[in-house]
């Protein structure tokens, strides 16, 4: 018999028919395939514009002659160097394939069908998703004035809330919130809501008032943060993140974790990247100043934009934001239009490497030197990543 789509959809648990894939920023090989633009400029997914760090690669090269052996299960040696790197135990961290997967393991650990987890409107579009897909009731709270609302979200606990899920800085608005609303936050809380805190663009943070969760950590506070090297550290292409917690809690992640989630070249990428100081500060130095310069040219430009503590920046472009979208990809260049997010007329945009000009040709076309400020769509970003 031919399974039809709505044969299919009767057999699939219920509260899995409504959930809508994670759109992900358009890859470069996509707009290859379709435009035949080779060198376009990818602002989509806050990915670092150096590329990945040398010392990383390096490992990786290194550990190709091992691939025919399964990966360290529980990642000792990295475990031990970001335990160092962070002054906790080992025991209090966990690897994930991205830190993406440790939120999942987080969600599936501890929500229930029709437990409740709150987050914040506008933020990372993993949270509603997982929810959803572990049967849970996502809540998300208004922002106060593009800035996480903390006060609302610890008012919005009720006896079903497992979970609080939050991102300083917040993606896509870039916005941070305080030490003093992060301690007010945790001391009006009851001790049974597991709060996350996801810092995977915590490095790009210059505001000595925003708190780190680390500091935080205890074993008798259901407190997790979550750190990625897809950012700062330029692998996002090898899938590895971390997440650090009470190790009573990590316990009964490990437990629902695959065997062999990490693979070899993540956790020797990991443990070089993690090395690497001269290529982080190089590229902290490459955001900061990225940032300066995206927010000089959009005022230049007359257009309003949030200002940011990450490597991206949301713009409002004052018309819909997947027009802009379409017309910067037929330029060569990928950006985030905002509507997922709930921001129609907003684009996102992450800090690329700075360049008078693209690089990229089109068929028919010469060099670019025509493009300046106000052409069209292209938003004269003289951005290249
Ligand atoms: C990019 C990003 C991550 C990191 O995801 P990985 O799975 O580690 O690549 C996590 N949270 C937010 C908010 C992000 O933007």
């Amino acid at each position: 018999m031919a399974q039809t789509e709505a044969n299919i959809a009767s057999l699939i648990q219920p509260h899995l028919s409504q959930l809508t894939p994670y759109q992900a920023g358009k890859p470069l090989e996509e707009l290859a395939r379709e435009l035949g633009l080779t060198n376009a400029v990818k602002l989509a997914s806050n990915e670092n514009p150096l590329g990945p760090s040398p010392r990383a690669l390096a490992a990786i090269q290194t550990e190709l002659a091992n691939l025919h052996r399964y990966p360290d299960s529980h990642a000792y040696y990295l475990r031990e160097d970001l335990s160092r790197h962070l002054g906790i135990k080992p025991e209090q961290v966990i690897l994930g394939n991205g830190s993406d997967e440790i939120l999942d393991l987080l969600v599936r650990t501890l929500v229930s069908p029709g437990d409740e987890v709150i987050s914040s409107a506008h933020t990372f579009l993993m949270y509603g998703l997982l929810t959803r897909a572990a049967g849970g009731v996502f809540r998300p709270v208004p922002l106060k004035d593009l800035h996480l609302d903390l006060a609302a979200v610890a008012r919005a606990v009720t006896p079903k809330t497992k979970l609080i899920l939050l991102n300083n800085p917040n993606n896509p608005t870039g916005t941070v919130f305080s030490r003093a609303d992060w301690e007010g936050f945790l001391a009006a809380l009851p001790p049974t809501v597991t709060v996350v805190l996801d810092e995977a663009y915590i490095e790009f943070v210059d505001d000595p008032d925003v708190p780190q969760g680390v500091a935080y950590l205890a074993e008798d506070r259901l407190l997790v943060g979550l750190r990625t090297f897809s950012k700062a550290y330029g692998l996002a292409g090898l899938r590895i993140g971390y997440g650090y917690g009470p190790s009573k809690l990590l316990d009964f992640l490990n437990r629902l974790r695959l065997p062999f989630n990490v693979n070899r070249l993540a956790q020797v990428g990991a443990r070089a990247a993690l090395r690497d100081q001269e290529f982080l500060n190089r590229t902290l130095e490459v955001v900061r100043q990225g940032r300066e310069f995206l927010c000089r040219e959009l005022s230049r430009l007359g257009l309003s934009y949030v200002p940011t503590q990450a490597n991206f920046i949301l713009i409002r472009v004052g018309r819909p934001g997947q027009e802009v979208y379409q017309g910067m990809l037929r330029e060569g260049v990928i950006i985030r239009a905002m509507d997922a997010y709930e921001f129609p007329d907003c684009i996102r945009v992450n800090v690329g490497l700075p360049s008078p000009y693209h690089h990229h040709r089109r068929p028919g076309r010469g060099r670019q030197e025509h493009r300046g400020q106000g052409s069209g769509q292209g938003l004269g970003l003289p951005l290249s990543g």
